[in-house]
């Protein structure tokens, strides 16, 4: 039996039963936002520290700002074209958002150039076929705290 890995727990599933699995990941939460979104296995990370890297964005149409977990900063380091949709979720507007709409508080460029300049950092990544898998926008753990707004 062909087993395909899962991108959201990085279990090796019968390829037969993957898009029942796949379906649970991806179930909305309720507010929006998926239950849990694809990243790289843990050992397929960037690694080291994440100083220089932003993480909190302010989406300009509601001012909200959202923070980035790491497990996906930590992803898209390494391959940034994983999170091909260029949408990320806004905690103000409870959905998916342009990555063009938003800016990271951080350095004040918006999510799409930032994207594009690692995407243009490693070209040899970029995807050649079809990927088997719908990538989806990249998911955030949750609202950086009302006191920062
Ligand atoms: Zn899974
Ligand atoms: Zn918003």
């Amino acid at each position: 039996m062909a087993q395909v890995r899962c991108p959201f727990c990085h279990e090796y599933i019968d390829s037969r039963d993957f898009p029942a699995h796949r379906a649970e990941h991806v179930k909305d939460r309720g507010d929006g936002q998926q239950n849990e979104y694809a990243t790289l296995p843990p050992e397929e990370r960037e690694e080291g520290d994440l100083i220089d890297v932003p993480r909190v964005y302010v989406h300009q149409k509601c001012g909200v700002m959202t923070g980035m977990p790491e497990e996906i900063i930590r992803s898209y380091l390494k391959n940034p074209y994983l999170y091909s949709a260029d949408e990320t979720f806004c905690c103000g507007c409870g959905k998916h958002v342009p990555f063009r709409e938003c800016h990271w508080t951080e350095t004040g460029e918006d999510l799409q150039t930032y994207t594009d300049k690692l995407r243009a950092a490693k070209p040899e990544m970029k995807p050649s076929g079809c990927l088997g898998l719908v990538l989806v926008g990249v998911g955030l753990a949750g609202a950086v705290a009302a006191a920062l707004v």
